[in-house]
């Protein structure tokens, strides 16, 4: 691509409807670290995209416009609250157009999960409106929107697996073997607001009640360069699990049901209340689902693999 080419798609914009999937993360290792100055905590996390997607579909229109349907529907305002429609003012106001697109969201992914679904959609919004529009920004300049628009967005524009510092926003891929782990993500009723998962993990730490935190990463960048699960697993780790656990203490028999059917091992994802599960392989994983759906203890569970590349037009 050459930036004098007329004829270029990204140039130019696209005239049909284009259409982003964009996956669901979770955090192989959240380490929460010190509350900063600006009120995030330093963050220390590995994220890992997992094939739940959302999906979000761009026409051309003559104002902005969201709609919406499955997950949340119903629940999710679609005003400029919504990080959708703040993900396309800030590209436009970035890359000076006008915000003008008429938006459609599949949802899959759960709202207040801790499976950063409305960051995913962030991310979605911004490569569906840069083609849409003919901007053609990188996907580095586009990570740079993003981390303004919040932590997690950075990574669901690159997907994969990734090491994330400062509040998350920093992101840089992490090399490890060609390898498809698989995952059961079991959803729960209702969710869980990041900010009160942190501030009841603040708490627990004051109250000398929480657990001791994480530290590094290396065990589990060691874990990733080998193919076998059981290493993965006994790597996994979540400083934010016991602040989920306090706030909704039914996760415990969700993560024992799951351990109990056989998973490797069992984490919250991120402020939860979603659990994941590390199977040994995708049958396992579809049997350890079907136990925990008779067993009671989720809303849904699903298989998944991951990792998954990010936001991408399809
Ligand atoms: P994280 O794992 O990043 O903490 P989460 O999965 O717990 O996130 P999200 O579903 O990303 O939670 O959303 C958190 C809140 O963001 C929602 O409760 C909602 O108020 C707001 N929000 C704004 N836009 C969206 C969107 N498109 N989808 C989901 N939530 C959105």
């Amino acid at each position: 691509w050459r930036p004098d080419d007329e004829d270029d798609p990204r140039r130019r914009g696209a005239s049909g409807p284009v259409k982003v999937r964009v996956p669901a993360k979770v955090n192989l290792h959240l380490g929460v670290g010190p509350l900063r100055r600006d009120g995030y905590h330093e963050l220390n996390t590995v994220y890992h995209a997992i094939s739940i997607h959302d999906e979000l579909t761009a026409r051309r229109g003559d104002t902005l416009t969201l709609t919406m349907e499955g997950e949340g529907a119903g629940e999710l305002a679609l005003d400029d609250s919504n990080l959708v429609i703040r993900a396309a003012h800030a590209l436009a106001g970035y890359a000076g157009v006008l915000p003008h697109a008429r938006l459609h969201l599949r949802k899959q992914i759960p709202l207040a999960g801790g499976l950063a679904g409305g960051s995913a959609d962030a991310a979605a919004a911004l490569v569906a409106c840069d083609t849409l529009w003919g901007t053609g920004l990188s996907r580095d300049e586009l990570a740079g929107i993003a981390a303004d628009l919040g932590s997690d967005v950075p990574f669901l524009i690159h997907g994969g697996t990734a090491l994330g510092t400062g509040r998350g926003e920093a992101v840089s891929p992490v090399l490890a073997r060609p390898t498809s782990w698989h995952w059961v993500v079991a959803l729960a009723d209702g969710g869980l607001s990041t900010p009160a998962a942190y501030a009841e993990l603040d708490r627990l730490r004051a109250a000398g009640a929480a657990g001791e935190p994480l530290g590094s990463t290396d065990a589990l960048f060691a874990a990733l360069r080998q193919r076998d699960p059981r290493v993965l697993a006994a790597a996994l780790g979540n400083d934010l699990q016991d602040a989920a656990l306090a706030m909704r203490p039914s996760l415990a028999a969700t993560l024992k049901a799951g351990e109990a059917a056989g998973a490797l091992a069992g984490i919250v994802s991120g402020s939860g209340p979603t659990c994941v599960f590390l199977a040994l392989d995708q049958a396992d994983a579809a049997r350890i689902a079907a136990e925990l759906d008779t067993a009671g203890v989720c809303r849904d569970a699903r298989v998944a693999h991951g990792p998954v590349p990010g936001a991408r037009v399809v």
